[in-house]
């Protein structure tokens, strides 16, 4: 052992999708947006002047902040931006969760957050999610330093009724209930109403799925001011530049378009619904997804064998080999003919297994 080793910080990273190159596969592993960016977003990009590379971007992200806080008709300093909603989470639990109390998460969610934890040495418990995959709200009732879940959660896909949210963050006034809503966009209604009346609630969302811009990296968090406040200090205090000058300008740009949001969302919230019809009717089941994939497990076939025959053939899925999870398939919603192609593909390997 070299003398320096015994001083290096060792982790054990979050591995994210596969990214497959080629332009003939099926991707359907990250929950990505099947349908390009805002239009405007493409001509903002093509007008975009290089020599303005030059300088820093504006390190408040000024033109972004004010143009969600409008959006969602909150005050400018109730916004945080950063550079997708993994470096806002990030930043919310370095800056949330100092209490040295166990902060909680479900036992299945999203698998970023036990390694955020570790990396910043904050201890955790993490209560298991019932037989149907539901998330216990009495779980997050006790004393804790912190609680943090998405809605709907990740990888199922169910959706928390907004009721029981209201419930946890009014029976935890000590500490700051995050709310990650990645996928809120696909079914759900936003806690960001709640904000107003709880100042210990932060909900993060992002520009990864819904507005189709996962390659832009662009998240948010809203919250009462304090909150905000606190998460730009320890912002400022690690890189007061998180947000590029293209990120902010194409962003506002996406918001803009309202009316592409909601048409693109809704065709793929009716593509979801009917892949619900279709894996059913190939023996599959899940439970009731609100977001855009479906964590779905055949009656016969294993997952892992479904998984590595469906990437023979370049359609990609996700598949977690762990406890609980290792029979299901979490599989993003693509276009109509992404899917079409994913069935065609199943109901012969089925019929055949
Ligand atoms: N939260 C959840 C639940 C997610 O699934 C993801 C996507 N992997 C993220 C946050 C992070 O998304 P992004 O950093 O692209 O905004």
């Amino acid at each position: 052992m070299k003398a320096w080793e015994a001083n290096v910080r060792r982790v054990e990273p979050y591995v994210p999708g596969e990214q497959p190159r080629g332009d003939r596969l099926i991707k359907l592993n990250t929950n990505e947006n099947p349908y390009p960016p805002a239009p405007g977003v493409a001509w903002v990009l093509h007008e975009l002047d290089a020599a303005a590379l030059r300088k820093y971007p504006d390190p408040t992200a000024t033109a972004l902040v004010q143009c969600l806080a409008e959006h969602y008709g909150v005050g400018e300093d109730q916004v945080f931006v950063g550079v997708g909603s993994d470096d806002v989470i990030a930043m919310a639990f370095l800056t949330f969760f100092h209490s040295g109390k166990p902060i909680l998460f479900p036992d299945v969610t999203y698998s970023f957050y036990p390694v955020w934890a570790k990396l910043f040495d904050i201890p955790y418990r993490t209560p298991a999610l019932d037989a149907g995959f539901r998330i216990c709200p009495q779980d997050y009732y006790g004393d804790n330093g912190g609680i943090i879940f998405p809605n709907p959660n990740a990888p199922t896909g169910i959706l928390m009724p907004l009721e029981q949210i209201e419930e946890i963050v009014r029976r935890n006034p000590s500490v700051i209930v995050i709310v990650d809503e990645a996928y809120i966009d696909f079914g759900g209604t936003s806690a960001i109403r709640l904000v107003e009346r709880y100042d210990n609630l932060l909900v993060v969302q992002t520009f990864s799925k819904s507005r189709a811009m996962a390659g832009m990296r662009i998240g948010y968090a809203i919250g009462q001011p304090e909150l905000i406040q606190a998460l730009c200090d320890v912002k400022f205090s690690f890189n007061s530049y998180t947000m590029n000058a293209t990120s902010l300008a194409l962003g506002v740009e996406a918001v803009k378009d309202e009316a592409y949001f909601c048409e693109t969302t809704a065709k793929i919230i009716r593509t979801r619904e009917r892949a619900k019809e279709q894996l059913r009717e190939l023996g599959f089941s899940f439970p009731d997804s609100s977001a855009n994939f479906i964590f779905a497990s055949h009656e016969r076939v294993p997952a892992g064998e479904l998984f590595e025959a469906l990437r023979q053939n370049q359609i990609y899925v996700r598949y977690f080999n762990q406890p609980r999870l290792n029979n299901y398939l979490r599989i993003s919603v693509g276009t109509d003919e992404e899917m079409d192609a994913l069935f065609a593909f199943l109901k012969e390997y089925l019929w055949k297994a």
